[in-house]
């Protein structure tokens, strides 16, 4: 049998079961389909998930408004600068500009594709306000020195938990560390989804308050109840310009049952990184970075990167992937190559060498918990094949 014969294995895939599907009839029966009683349910799982229960869980209709919420209420707006990784997608930067504030982007720790803490060090000045890692590909960032870092600095900390969900660092789950806010995403790819979704996970309560006046028009009921013990139930009060950022109940009882797969979807991830790991090791790839003894690495992607020793670039490997039926991707093309980034900072490559070589290098190969071990075999027989081994 050649591969050709075989269908189209994609990068990646939802996996959503009957209990997904009963859960969004139900709500589109009961007549309540925006944000209601499942997106109040879907909360409360979360924090339970997390397994603490000083967090407050806000769901979002995106990780992207998650991330400009969590700003927003931290203060960030003009003058201010936010230091994040060049290596990730858009939208962790995009929402700083979005608050007329400036992004500064900063290099990779080659070894982990996560931010590179001595880098954020050296970029830190007095116009500093934050600090957004990302926990790349699912493997946590270096959160203890970068946490101590902004401590001492007096900087705060958003965590782009796109990818980590579940992610342990020193053992605690992202979520539950030390930062100010976390944010998580349940986009169609994500390691649990609700089509379009996120959660925005805080302890301070003063966050959530204007998190969740924000997420919705800016409207808040808590200025009339300070005077008078019944509240009308049509009463409200706009006391900023809000956003509309909220999460429907038909996307939150999707969310209800994904989130209580989520260990489940993390075991089968982490059994086809392993699968990978063995079925890869001789071929001419650096292969991905490993958390921490003892840590949990959410295995959101698994990305390699082609060695000197290997023939041809990696565009051509991606080529001879897709022609052989084989999906991939590529995480990211890094943001200081993107022409508004570019453009806007006046960036060059040769800024960031670690991840302009990991990016010239790297390979997303399909990974979702729908696959299985046999179709870890065939990405890698065919990657033998594409790199002449
Ligand atoms: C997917 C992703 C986002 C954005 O998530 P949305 O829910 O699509 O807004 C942000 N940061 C990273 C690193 C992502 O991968």
């Amino acid at each position: 049998m050649t591969p050709n014969t075989l269908p189209f294995l994609p990068f990646a895939l939802p996996e959503i079961g009957q209990d997904e599907i009963d859960e969004v009839v139900d709500t589109l029966k009961s007549g309540w389909v925006t944000t209601g009683p499942k997106a109040k349910r879907f909360e409360a799982d979360f924090t339970e998930f997390l397994g603490d229960a000083s967090l407050h869980s806000m769901a979002v209709n995106s990780a992207t408004a998650g991330l400009h919420l969590a700003l927003e209420a931290l203060g960030i707006g003009p003058g201010d600068e936010v230091i994040t990784t060049t290596h990730t997608f858009t939208a962790t930067a995009e929402v700083v500009r979005y608050l007329g504030a400036d992004v500064v982007l900063v290099d990779i720790d080659p070894a982990t594709l996560c931010i590179d803490v001595a880098a954020v060090e050296a970029a830190i000045t007095p116009r500093t306000k934050a600090i957004v890692p990302v926990h790349y590909a699912g493997l946590a960032a270096d959160m203890p020195a970068l946490l101590a870092l902004a401590k001492s600095r007096g900087l705060k900390v958003v965590e782009d938990a796109a990818h980590a969900l579940p992610t342990t660092c020193g053992g605690q789950l992202v979520g539950t560390l030390a930062s100010d806010v976390t944010v998580f995403s349940f986009y169609a790819n994500k390691t649990i989804t609700t089509g379009e979704g996120g959660m925005v996970v805080t302890r301070d309560a003063e966050l959530a308050s204007r998190i969740r006046v924000m997420r919705l028009h800016g409207m808040s009921r808590d200025a009339f109840d300070r005077f008078t013990a019944k509240v009308p139930s049509w009463y409200y009060e706009i006391v900023a310009p809000g956003f509309k950022y909220n999460l429907t109940d038909i996307a939150a009882a999707l969310g209800i049952h994904q989130l209580r797969r989520a260990r489940a979807f993390q075991v089968q991830r982490q059994l086809l990184a392993t699968a990978y790991d063995q079925a890869l090791a001789a071929l001419p790839l650096l292969l991905p970075p490993r958390p921490q003894p003892g840590d949990m690495h959410s295995w959101h992607l698994y990305v390699v990167r082609l060695t000197d020793a290997a023939p041809g670039a990696r565009d051509d490997f991606i080529d001879k992937l897709f022609a052989a039926g084989i999906g991939c991707s590529v995480h990211y093309i890094p943001l200081h190559l993107q022409p508004y980034w570019r453009d806007r900072y006046g960036l060059r490559a040769e800024q960031y060498p670690h991840s302009q070589h990991a990016f010239e290098r790297l390979v997303s190969l399909p990974m979702y918990s729908r696959m299985t071990v046999a179709d870890v075999a065939r990405v890698a027989q065919v990657a033998a094949r594409a790199l002449g081994a």
